[in-house]
């Protein structure tokens, strides 16, 4: 919400003859509320001792101008440059819906020779929420991203000319729809890059492109749940002076550098620590260009793993369900120095959740040490077992169904299932059978897992050994933590 005062003036302003407009640069859009008051008692001379006020009522007769009538010695404003024109009157609360622009004001007169006088208008201006403007989607999000970059690639940007008005436009808010976390190296700016105006991209830059420090997190964990931003983007780049020095640290040289650098280089330098494996590359004192552009790769990838990770510890349910189903997409991209190309890490095109439910592998764990579900080929068993055997922890795929309801599917393609007397099973391969569930937050890093069972709610409850059964009461369900699983 933003306060503004204007003096429009009966002389000065008037629609008609010497008058000009009184330009506010207030520009609206959308979703904006604009609400405009003028004391009552303000009042202005409209020539020949005629008096009016804001709502023309001193003065009352009409005056047509341009197809449009007003009283005469009205306040009206335009968000049109003068086309159209709405009264004002001594308050006015006009949402914006279709029409956005610019704001004028006027005094409403065919002629301003003998105007005298003053209204002071007071106008306040509430910008459509975060809440209110749909976010874009991390789909949309990315395929803008990869638009913006084809621009700048074809050498057809459009953001090279930013007007006032779109300076002021994000004056009072924000909704990027993509946070980047990029180098801080002078040659890898995101907005160039992937030609983006103000108000488009959510940057942060450290050398190194590196996520594992509070400001980072906070700053991308800031964008995510207050600025609604889906998509997360790690931009490392060839030959970074960083990770080189990183890799000087950690490497035969066991180079040293001190203060804050070095506390940098050695953050990253165990990012970077497999690729020290294949030594035999390194020729003498020199990193290999061919180290140095995969330990970029591999730190790229090191650092999306980090943000998904610290998003998922934060222990929202929502977030990690959106983590999980791709509505918020973590995905990195390298810039190449020596001619301007952006090579995608990560896929950069997400899988849609209703066209291919299949999902990250992901395991079920209870608080004491067993992880479920175990299934056996053919299905009808469903097991607890200790996760120390890991190679019995059998993980799944979460499918979602609709809102909110998800579906377990074994490796084996079958789906678990609940029996009406309460033991849960694994089902046939057909979808229908799947016991739909839903996950209830429980304190910070668990859940409960819900479903339906004779028109009652159930709940999971795993036993240090043995089939799995389900209870009434959450109470004695088992609580769960889900984690996911590297195939
Ligand atoms: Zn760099």
């Amino acid at each position: 919400m933003a306060l503004y005062q204007f003096d429009v003036h009966a002389k000065e302003n008037s629609v008609s003859g010497s008058g000009r407009p009184k330009e506010t640069n207030i520009t609206l859009s959308r979703g904006d509320t604009l609400v405009i008051t003028v004391p009552p008692t303000q009042r202005w001379n409209a020539g020949s001792n005629l008096w009016s006020n804001a709502n023309g009522l001193d003065n009352s007769h009409l005056h047509t101008i341009r197809g449009f009538t007003c009283l005469a010695g009205s306040l009206v404003g335009s968000l049109d440059n003068g086309r159209t024109f709405f009264f004002v009157g001594t308050r006015l609360e006009l949402p914006i819906l279709l029409t956005t622009g610019t704001l004028s004001l006027y005094y409403w007169d065919t002629d301003s020779d003998n105007n005298s006088g003053f209204v002071t208008a007071t106008v306040v201006v509430t910008k459509a929420s975060s809440a209110d403007s749909k976010p874009l989607s991390a789909r949309a999000s990315l395929d803008k991203l990869i638009q913006g970059y084809d621009r700048f690639k074809n050498q057809q940007p459009l953001s090279n000319n930013i007007t006032l008005g779109e300076i002021k436009k994000h004056a009072d808010h924000q909704h990027p729809f993509a946070i980047i976390l990029a180098c801080a190296d002078s040659r890898v700016p995101p907005e160039i890059i992937f030609d983006q105006k103000i108000g488009d991209l959510f940057v942060i830059r450290v050398a190194g492109n590196v996520a594992d420090d509070a400001s980072v997190l906070g700053s991308i964990q800031y964008a995510i749940q207050h600025l609604n931003v889906k998509l997360v983007l790690v931009l490392g780049h060839e030959r970074c002076g960083a990770i080189k020095a990183a890799l000087s640290v950690g490497g035969p040289e066991k180079k040293g550098f001190s203060g804050p650098l070095g506390q940098l280089l050695s953050g990253i330098a165990p990012l970077v620590e497999p690729v020290y494996r294949r030594r035999d590359l390194i020729r003498g004192q020199e990193v290999d260009a061919n180290i140095l552009d995969q330990a970029v790769r591999v730190n790229i990838r090191r650092q999306i793993s980090v943000i998904r990770d610290a998003l998922v510890n934060l222990g929202q349910e929502s977030l990690t369900l959106d983590l999980w189903l791709n509505r918020i997409l973590v995905v990195g991209a390298r810039y190449d120095l020596d001619d301007g190309k952006v090579e995608f890490i990560e896929a950069p095109v997400p899988p849609d959740p209703k066209r291919s439910p299949r999902l990250k592998r992901l395991a079920l764990l209870t608080s004491c040490g067993m992880g479920i579900i175990v299934a056996e080929p053919g299905g009808r068993r469903a097991l607890a077992v200790d996760v120390n055997r890991r190679e019995n922890l059998q993980n799944f795929e979460l499918v979602e169904l609709e809102s909110d309801q998800f579906a377990l599917k074994t490796v084996f393609g079958n789906y678990v299932n609940a029996t009406a007397d309460g033991r849960v099973i694994v089902g046939n391969n057909n979808i229908s059978d799947a016991v739909r569930l839903r996950f209830i937050k429980v304190g910070d890093k668990r859940v409960a897992l819900q479903f339906q069972a004779q028109a009652q709610d159930r709940y999971f409850r795993a036993p240090p050994t043995g089939d799995i059964t389900s209870v009434p009461e959450m109470s004695t369900s088992t609580f769960f933590r889900i984690v996911e699983v590297d195939e």
